[in-house]
């Protein structure tokens, strides 16, 4: 076996799963988020994999392989090409010989939906599910941490077409179920979230959580199970504002008062009577860039993935589809619209339209949004339009223009009240995002033209979900929830082995002869195991047998003198003397009792 460990850790590994699979000789880098799964990790892959096929077979989804190499056409049928090469620039594009453009799949909704086109005509036909598990490309703005994002990685990808919501929202109540399988079978410990449904677009999607330290993600939820949500998505109550002190409008010279803290402390008042207005800048996929200005609550945040969801839905405002781009406008940025210096710190929701110079490609106005926290406010202080000044004892609709749209893209925070129950407040957890399901509606069978006839016998867009499990990211976040300071301690139902046998010394002919005997018959037996034969010491084998994280590990050693071996489980250190006739039913005992007890919780 191509079996190496290394004793320190990788210097370029973070997140403890990362060093430990590269130390245990599981995977190799070769390039900026591009792995090589060795022989060990295949197997894990190989297991997860097993897995979420049965469990989609289950579901009765139908198993196939689509494309990786993907005609550039197809994406501009979607209306995703310039999103996914611009915008989030994350899609791995080139040119053929033919000078034809070309993509490597980092999803596949173009590609089953352009199959369902021309294979599905009537109702009759209908639902279908399909799914594949296959290597996708995303060209990561960072990938990091190793197989949690990999710029190439393993996933299993599933879509449904459905006649109507009814059975789309059946379909996906079956995957929820599928999923919660396959996870609790993996032996993890995770947590569904309501999530945002990012630019694959759709209504209502899930994610699953891993949960763990080690988290990209942020989850919110409260102690009453009743509400899970990706910080990307959370919703809660505001704390109450204070009432405000300022009773008459009036403008007051506030020098050096950029920011809310000091604003607040030099007018004593509290952030929450205050109207702050955060300006961005956006490009719609048009080309067109929009200076918008967001006015919010003093001691709140705006959510970035809330306000590109706003400003998507009014990109036809400005005969646009998408956003391309969104960001706060640094100083360089400014300068290419700005007609004279902007009162930075000090604007206020009713800025003049004039700060704009008209240059092509740059929307003439400011787009207007208010937060619903500060629409409630009363005599509210907010930036007077001149540095170095406020206003207080404002109110919307008599000194100030109330915005013309009025959103919710309040970042929810831990410790706000829950909106099911106020009594419940939010709490924080990390997570890592294993798998997500989403209900795509008609978005992609509209824009594609992908119909079915009904049973009335009309024309109408086929009705899609999609359904995506990170294969290597839940195989590495498996380890990220189970190792300790010698090594991983891999699930039972994951593991690359069940068993490995070391043979303390292996110039000891009865210790051979043993575990050679024992190794056969516990293959022969369906427990997969490995057979440390090397010749090393015996604490080097039991130090790479704890690193690997083999749940059960037999040594041929003393014990074999009164016709016993030891077993050692990994997990719980526990050690057992087991009599060398019981070893292969006593070991595919305890492995089918671990593995249907997670079946069954
Ligand atoms: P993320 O927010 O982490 O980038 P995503 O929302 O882009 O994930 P999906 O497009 O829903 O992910 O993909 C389905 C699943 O594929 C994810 O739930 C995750 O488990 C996995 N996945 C996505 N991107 C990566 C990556 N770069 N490396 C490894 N796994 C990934
Ligand atoms: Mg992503």
């Amino acid at each position: 076996m191509l079996f190496l460990t290394l004793r320190d850790d990788p210097a370029d590994a973070e997140i403890p799963s990362h060093k430990l699979l590269l130390r245990a000789g599981y995977i190799r880098r070769i390039g900026s988020g591009v792995y090589a799964y060795l022989p060990l990790m295949w197997r894990v892959l190989q297991k997860v994999s097993q897995i979420v096929r049965e469990e989609m077979n289950a579901a009765g989804a139908q198993e196939c392989l689509l494309p990786q190499l993907q005609p550039a056409d197809l994406w501009k049928e979607s209306g995703r090409w310039d999103t996914y090469t611009k915008a989030e620039g994350i899609m791995f594009s080139l040119k053929d010989r033919r000078d034809q453009e070309q993509a490597l799949g980092p999803t596949h909704e173009e590609v089953i939906t352009t199959i369902a086109r021309d294979m599905i005509r009537s109702y009759r036909q209908l639902p279908q599910l399909l799914y594949q598990i296959q290597t996708k490309f995303r060209d990561e703005i960072r990938p990091r941490f190793g197989l949690m994002r990999g710029r190439e990685f393993i996933m299993k990808d599933a879509y449904s077409f459905n006649v109507d919501e009814e059975s789309l929202e059946k379909t996906y109540q079956d995957m929820h179920i599928a999923y919660s399988n396959i996870l609790r079978r993996s032996g993890l410990a995770f947590r569904d979230v309501q999530a945002d449904s990012g630019a694959i677009g759709g209504s209502a999607s899930q994610e699953f959580m891993v949960l763990a330290e080690a988290g990209e993600d942020e989850v919110l939820y409260t102690k009453d199970g009743q509400y899970a949500a990706n910080v990307e998505k959370a919703v809660s109550l505001p704390p109450d504002a204070q009432p405000s002190a300022f009773t008459n409008y009036e403008k007051r010279e506030t020098p050096g008062t950029e920011t809310i803290e000091k604003v607040c402390e030099f007018l004593k008042c509290s952030s929450t009577q205050l109207v702050k207005n955060v300006l961005y800048e956006t490009i719609f996929d048009n080309g067109t860039s929009v200076l918008v200005l967001v006015s919010i609550r003093g001691d709140q945040e705006v959510n970035d993935v809330k306000l590109q969801n706003e400003l998507t839905k009014l990109a036809p405002k400005y005969d646009a589809k998408t956003v391309i781009k969104l960001a706060v406008p640094d100083t360089e940025a400014q300068a290419k619209w700005a007609s004279k210096p902007l009162p930075l710190g000090y604007i206020a929701p009713d800025v003049a339209d004039d700060y704009i110079k008209s240059v092509k490609n740059i929307a003439p106005g400011f787009l207007r949004l208010v937060d619903k926290t500060a629409t409630d406010l009363k005599n509210f202080v907010t930036g007077a339009n001149e540095s170095g000044y406020h206003v207080v004892g404002a109110n919307w609709g008599e000194q100030v223009k109330l915005p013309e749209f009025a959103v919710d893209v309040r970042k929810a925070r831990p410790g706000d009240r829950a909106k099911h129950n106020p009594e419940q407040t939010l709490e924080s957890a990390r997570g890592i995002e294993v798998g997500h399901i989403f209900q795509l509606g008609t978005k992609y069978s509209i824009a594609m033209g992908a119909t079915f006839t009904n049973e009335q016998g009309e024309e109408k867009p086929l009705l899609m979900g999609c359904y995506g499990v990170g294969v290597s990211r839940l195989a590495q976040a498996a380890v990220e929830q189970s190792y300790d300071k010698d090594g991983i301690i891999w699930p039972v139902a994951i593991a690359p082995y069940h068993a490995i046998i070391t043979i303390p010394n292996i110039n000891d002919a009865q210790q051979v002869e043993i575990a050679e005997k024992l190794y056969t018959q516990l293959n022969q037996a369906g427990v997969e195991t490995l057979l440390d034969d090397r010749n090393e010491r015996a604490g080097v084998k039991f130090k790479d047998a704890d690193l690997i994280g083999i749940p059960y590990r037999i040594v041929t050693g003393r014990a074999i003198a009164n016709g016993k071996v030891e077993v050692v489980e990994r997990k719980s250190r526990k050690s057992h003397e087991i009599a060398i006739a019981d070893v292969v039913s006593t070991l595919n005992q305890w492995i089918q009792s671990v593995n249907s007890e997670q079946r069954s919780q």
